[in-house]
């Protein structure tokens, strides 16, 4: 029996987004651009899919954009706001230490053109303090990029009440929801974010298909040079598959929140208190804003590495700190962020459920990792 708990890196293709796909890698080839029947098809599949994720996020629909992934979405929302901002000669950008790759890497690129750049402290739960972003705010402030929920150690962030004090400061503020989408609420009708990101293969849709909100009137520039598709903000012919699978999975995700946010909480706070009995077990995260699945709990003096590999061996499928990461030996920036030592970071173990994990799952996982932390001691 294999159990999969590795849902903060990738997520099980749905069903529902594979029967919706289907279609279009068949007989529903056709370019979105064409205007023939088989365009005029796959161009209303298209506009369904947007009109189906503005409807699941509070948005309107020519306030979506799609991309290749979270990854790109991302880029393209800070570039945006960098491009606006040096227009006005505004090159200062407010961030997290904890956020994901695709944003530091982006803003690391932005450093070299001469941005200044602050990253505001999360302290040891891994939150940022919505008034440290009051404070960090001035005159030449061009961004605030804060994510909504961090991939590694679930924290929720208060992107509610850090969109309203930018609002208040006239700051343009993006945050990276690839974790929250399709896993907590987001509605964008209360939410003062100017752009939003998310990536379907985190919400059981398809890999290679990314959203990006932004808000009317916000600006943005593209980063793919080419034809008009997107309004003209992202070129290239779509991938209407994995559009149409997104929106599937999507919707299947949002209408099936409350049961899901519910049921998975209760998995891992099952998980969280049969992991922490291990001697030695300390929780990385706040305990209770945290994403629903996600359980990151440290070993200090064992390697985490050596223990996914010995619960591999078992059936069971987790991660050490984030996936992008598991290349790398070196200690977790974002456990390093919220205090660790190095030794408590290298024993790291990231367990992040879903809605199709059971007791059972819980029960044999608390079993093998106790055994595993033993053999390894
Ligand atoms: C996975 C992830 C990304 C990147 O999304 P891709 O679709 O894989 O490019 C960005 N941010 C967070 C928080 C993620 O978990």
């Amino acid at each position: 029996m294999e159990i999969y708990a590795d849902n903060g890196a990738t997520t099980r293709l749905s069903r529902t987004a594979y029967d919706a796909m289907l279609p279009f890698f068949g007989a529903d080839f056709g370019n979105p651009s064409s205007i023939h029947s088989f365009g005029v098809k796959a161009s209303e599949a298209l506009s369904g899919a947007r009109r189906t994720i503005a409807g699941c996020l509070g948005a309107g629909e020519d306030e979506i954009y799609f991309t290749s992934g979270g990854s790109e979405s991302i880029t393209q929302a800070i570039m945006s706001a960098a491009e606006y901002g040096t227009g006005l000669g505004k090159r200062h950008i407010v961030t997290s230490p904890i956020e994901h790759h695709a944003v530091l890497n982006t803003l690391e690129r932005l450093k070299k053109q001469g941005f200044e750049i602050t990253k505001l402290p999360v302290g040891t739960r891994g939150i940022v303090d919505p008034e440290s972003v009051r404070n960090a705010l001035r005159d030449d402030t061009a961004l605030v990029s804060v994510m909504f929920a961090n991939n590694e150690i679930g924290t929720v962030q208060p992107v509610r009440e850090i969109g309203r004090i930018c609002a208040e400061h006239g700051v343009l503020f993006h945050t990276d929801a690839v974790q929250a989408a399709g896993h907590i609420e987001i509605d964008l009708e209360d939410l003062r974010a100017d752009y939003l990101s998310a990536s379907a293969h985190k919400f059981h849709g398809p890999k290679g298909a990314g959203i990006l909100f932004a808000r009317r009137n916000t600006p943005l520039t593209e980063i793919i040079f080419g034809g008009p598709q997107e309004r003209g903000a992202r070129a290239g012919t779509e991938n209407v598959p994995a559009v149409v699978g997104c929106a599937a999975a999507l919707r299947e995700a949002c209408s099936n929140m409350e049961k899901n946010v519910r049921a998975v909480t209760a998995l891992r706070e099952k998980l969280i208190d049969g992991l922490l009995d291990i001697p030695g077990a300390v929780l990385n995260g706040d305990r209770q804003k945290r994403l629903p699945g996600n359980a990151n709990v440290s070993f200090p003096g064992i390697s985490g590495e050596s223990l996914a590999i010995l619960l591999d061996l078992k059936g069971i499928k987790v991660s050490t700190g984030s996936a992008c990461n598991s290349v790398s030996t070196e200690p977790s920036y974002v456990l390093t962020a919220i205090g660790r030592s190095v030794d408590e970071a290298l024993g790291s173990l990231r367990i992040t459920l879903d809605e199709t994990n059971t007791d059972e799952d819980a029960d044999q996982i608390i079993r093998a990792v106790r055994e595993a932390v033993i053999k390894l001691r």
